[in-house]
C-alpha cells in the first residue's frame, strides 16, 4: 500500500490532521492504537483562552487563531457528517471561594483585565466582574463566593464527539483507518518513506506523528529527544437528577480545578494534573479524593450528585506548556503534532490544520516557529 500521507495517532490532533489532509485530496492513512488513557476521550473540553493565566504568550497567540477557527470547523463538520460535536458557547465564571484565595484571585483578575485592555479583546461587556449572588444565580450549586469574573464567550466541546465527527467526515472523503500500532518508521537516506504497522510495510510520501503522550517512542529512530511526557488526569462525571444544567456556565476555581456542566444533568469535575505519572491510565484513591474534595469545597450543592463515571487520560505534557509542531531536524518528510498538554481540545483541531498545510507545502496562516522541537535543542 502507498499513500500521500500517514498520520500516527487518532486523538483529536491526529484526526484533525487526517481530516484536513483528505479535505485537500491527499490519499491518507490514519493508524491508531486506541490506547487506554487517550487524552481526547477524557478531556473536560473547556475552551476559554481569555481566562487562562497559566500559559505563556506564544500559547495565547496560537489559542487566538484556534478559537477563531473553531466555529468554522464545527459548521463544516455539521454540514458534512451526521452527528454532534458537543460544541457550545456556554460562558465561564472564574471564582474564589475562600479567604486564602483572595490574593491569587486579585492577581488573576489583574492579569486577565490587563491583557483584555492591552489586546482590546474580548470586549469589556464580554469579560467582567460579577457579584457573588450573580455567580450563584448562574450556578446554583456554588457555596460562598469571594470573587467572580464572568467570560461570556467561553465554550465547551466533547472530545469524543468531536474526534468521532472528524473521523466520520474524513472517512466520507476517503480517509483509510487502521486500528493498530505503528512499530517503526521506515527511514532511507535521511528521509522517512513509510511505517511498519502490524508487521505490514506501508509507504508514504509524508508521515505525521500525532501520538499524544506516546509520541516520544519515535525519538530514538529519529535521533532526537521528543520532550513529551504523560501527565495523568482523573476526572469525574457527576449526575444531578431532575436538574436542568443546560444553561449553567463552566466554573473555574482560582486554585485550578473546574466544573463543566452538560445538558443531561451532568457536571464534569476535575481534574488531577499528575506530572510524572507514567503511562498507568488508572484511577487512584488520592486522585479521586482530590477531585471530589475540591468540587465540593467550591460547590457544596453537588454533594448529593450521583457519581456516574470516572475517566482517566494521559495529557501529552511539555515543560514549557507549548505544543510541539513542525518538522524534525535532519530527517525529511516527518512532522510532529503533539505536546498539547492540558489544552489540546482547544488547540488541537487548529494544530491539525496547520500540520496538514505544512505536509501539503501550503503557506501557513500562523507562524509555528515558537512551537518547533528545535526550541529544546
Ligand atoms: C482529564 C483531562 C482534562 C482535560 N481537559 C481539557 C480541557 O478542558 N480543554 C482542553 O483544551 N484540553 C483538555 N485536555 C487535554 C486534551 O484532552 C489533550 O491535550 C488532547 O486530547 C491530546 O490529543 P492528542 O491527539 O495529542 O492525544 P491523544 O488523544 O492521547 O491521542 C493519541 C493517540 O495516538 C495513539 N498512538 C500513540 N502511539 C501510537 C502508535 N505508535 N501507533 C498508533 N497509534 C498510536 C494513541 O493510541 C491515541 O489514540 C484534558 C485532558 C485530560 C486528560
Amino acid at each position: 500500500m502507498t499513500c500521500d500521507a500517514i498520520v500516527i495517532g487518532g486523538g483529536v490532533v491526529g484526526t484533525s490532521t487526517a481530516y484536513h489532509l483528505v479535505c485537500e485530496g491527499a490519499k491518507t492513512l490514519l493508524v491508531d492504537r486506541r490506547d487506554a488513557g487517550r487524552a481526547t476521550d477524557a478531556g473536560a473540553g473547556i475552551l476559554s483562552p481569555a481566562t487562562n493565566t497559566r500559559d505563556p504568550d506564544p500559547w495565547l497567540r496560537l489559542a487566538a487563531f484556534a478559537s477563531e477557527y473553531y466555529p468554522q470547523l464545527v459548521d463544516n463538520l455539521q454540514a458534512e457528517q451526521d452527528g454532534e460535536t458537543g460544541f457550545v458557547t456556554c460562558g465561564m465564571i472564574l471564582v474564589a471561594v475562600s479567604h486564602d484565595e483572595v490574593e491569587s484571585f486579585a492577581f488573576a483578575r489583574q492579569h486577565i483585565f490587563n491583557r483584555r485592555d492591552q489586546r482590546g479583546e474580548p470586549a469589556e461587556e464580554d469579560l467582567y466582574e460579577i457579584s457573588s449572588d450573580e455567580a450563584r444565580g448562574c450556578f446554583p450549586a456554588l457555596g460562598d463566593v469571594r470573587g467572580a469574573i464572568y467570560y461570556r464567550d467561553a465554550a465547551r466541546v466533547d472530545g469524543r464527539l468531536l474526534s468521532a465527527a472528524l473521523h466520520r467526515a474524513a472517512e466520507a472523503k476517503g480517509l483509510t483507518v487502521k486500528h493498530a500500532g505503528v512499530e517503526q518508521l521506515l527511514i532511507q537516506d535521511d528521509s522517512v518513506t513509510g511505517v511498519i504497522t502490524d508487521g505490514e510495510t506501508i509507504s508514504a510520501d509524508k508521515v505525521v506523528i500525532a501520538g499524544g503522550a506516546w509520541s516520544q517512542t519515535f525519538g530514538d529512530q529519529l535521533g532526537v529527544h521528543i520532550p513529551v511526557e504523560p501527565q495523568r488526569g482523573q476526572i469525574i462525571h457527576l449526575g444531578l437528577a431532575d436538574t436542568d444544567t443546560s444553561a449553567w456556565p463552566i466554573i473555574s476555581a482560582v486554585r485550578g480545578h473546574y466544573m463543566v456542566p452538560w445538558p443531561d444533568g451532568r457536571v464534569v469535575v476535575g481534574a488531577t494534573r499528575e506530572t510524572g505519572s507514567g503511562f498507568e491510565a488508572r484511577t487512584t484513591a488520592a486522585g479521586v479524593l482530590e477531585v471530589l474534595a475540591e468540587a465540593l469545597r467550591v460547590a457544596p450543592g453537588l454533594a448529593q450528585a450521583e457519581v456516574r463515571e470516572i475517566r482517566v487520560g494521559l495529557r501529552p505534557y511539555t515543560e514549557d506548556h507549548l505544543p510541539v509542531l513542525g518538522p524534525v531536524p535532519n530527517i525529511r518528510n516527518i512532522y510532529l503534532a503533539t505536546g498539547h498538554g492540558p489544552t489540546g481540545l482547544q488547540l488541537g483541531p487548529y494544530s491539525g490544520k496547520l500540520i496538514a498545510d505544512l505536509v501539503l507545502e501550503k503557506d501557513l496562516a500562523t507562524d509555528i516557529d515558537a512551537y518547533q522541537i528545535t526550541r529544546f535543542l
